[in-house]
């Protein structure tokens, strides 16, 4: 693999690695609980066929071991504690937690099994074997951790059973030994399923949020980084559908740069395209409503749409848009109208009894427009009621 790819597979594996760490935490509770119910059953069904103080030393030895695994889990949920150490620790410190409660759910194996009380013997088999079973799903996002638990749990209590001897524990031993392999068995692959599902759902996050990067830079003009004729026309078409739902009204201003030919022939074509991004800066950064869309739809011309703006509002816009340009005082010394750039405006809006459609809407800005450099330019035109 070269060096890049490894890098990108190693980092798309930590991903995977975190989310599994994450997993396996946020399920710590639920096997937290039930090992605490489970061992206070257990307890309180051997009280007085065993040794009572044995009794209290395995359950005090099962408190320290969740204690440990709880204060574990809450710095885990802290998100600076969380920050401050690497993924390996978390990852560790989870499994030292599923080892230590797998030796002490073994330990209970040995010294909770009664020597003579059948009854006694199988509920502890029982106990252990649920443990065992429910260990699966809450341990197997983490390689290593099931078995840790597992294997610590199966053995003593298959061991306590051979030693009895007879031929009833005997097969009871056995039995306990196939559950405890089909079980690894079927961790393994219940850990295989997390990890591809992981892996899964982290590539189909990352690959939406590629789409819709993709999406949204289809809608930028490359040059002045505002909306392009792309976003202008989809905004026009769908703020025309609302307005129209709504019975609000909708406006549009159109913008071109005046005399820009002459500005390119004097200062050349690369400043014209840095005075183009300024203007369009500055023209974007005149709109004040979040619904506004400011858009370069041709060379050196712009439009804008401005959701419920009457006539009137979108002519005080448009005014800004003409005063934010003049005030950046780009020098133009070949515009027979001013030492500076400016550009002229023209204003519609969908009150206006000739507007049908987005179409007819752009067609009167686009002929206010018009007017407004046959007026002189450097203004503001609207189209006559
Ligand atoms: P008016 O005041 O009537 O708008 O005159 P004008 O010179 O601005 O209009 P005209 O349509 O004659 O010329 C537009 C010029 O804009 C033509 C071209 O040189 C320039 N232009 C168009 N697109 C770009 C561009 O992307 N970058 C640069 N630098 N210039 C552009
Ligand atoms: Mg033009
Ligand atoms: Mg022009």
């Amino acid at each position: 693999m070269e060096p890049a790819h490894r890098d990108l597979a190693d980092s798309e594996e930590r991903a995977v690695l975190l989310a599994l760490i994450d997993q396996a935490y946020r399920q710590l509770p639920i096997a937290l609980v039930v090992s605490l119910i489970n061992a206070l059953l257990l307890v309180g069904v051997l009280w007085g066929g065993i040794g009572n103080a044995t009794l209290l030393i395995w359950l005090s030895c099962l408190v320290s071991v969740t204690a440990f695994r709880f204060l574990n889990l809450r710095a885990f949920l802290d998100p600076q504690r969380r920050a401050g150490v690497e993924a390996a620790v978390w990852r560790r410190n989870f499994i030292k937690g599923a080892c230590a409660a797998g030796l002490v759910w073994g330990g209970a194996g040995i010294f909770l099994f009664h020597p003579s009380s059948l009854p006694h013997q199988v509920f502890l088999a029982f106990v252990l074997g649920g443990m065992v079973a429910g260990g699966v799903p809450l341990l197997s996002p983490l390689d290593r951790a099931y078995p840790c638990f597992a294997i610590p749990i199966v053995l003593p209590m298959t061991l306590s059973m051979v030693f009895v001897g007879d031929r009833v524990h005997l097969i009871m031993g056995l039995m306990i030994l196939v559950f405890g392999i089909a079980m690894l068995s079927s961790s393994a692959r219940v850990r295989d399923l997390f990890r591809d599902a992981t892996d899964m759902r982290l590539k189909l996050a990352s690959s939406m949020a590629e789409g819709s990067a993709l999406q949204e830079m289809l809608r930028v003009d490359e040059l002045t980084r505002i909306g392009n004729r792309r976003l202008f026309e989809e905004q026009l078409a769908s703020e025309w559908k609302r307005a129209d739902r709504a019975g609000s009204t909708l406006a549009v201003v159109s913008a071109d740069v005046d005399h820009f030919k002459a500005y390119n022939d004097l200062y050349g074509h690369p400043a014209g395209d840095r005075c183009l991004v300024g203007v369009a800066q500055a023209m974007a950064s005149a709109l004040q409503r979040a619904g506004d869309a400011a858009a370069r739809i041709g060379g050196e011309e712009f439009a804008f749409v401005l959701p419920q703006t009457s006539l009137l509002g979108a002519e005080q816009v448009a005014e800004r848009i003409r005063r934010a340009v003049w005030d950046l005082n780009l020098p133009h010394a070949a515009s027979p109208i001013a030492e500076r750039v400016t550009v002229s405006l023209g204003v519609a809006s969908s009150d206006h009894a000739s507007v049908a459609s987005p179409a007819d809407l752009l067609r009167a800005s686009d002929a206010a427009l018009y007017e407004a450099k046959r007026r002189g330019r450097n203004q503001v035109a609207t189209v006559a009621p």
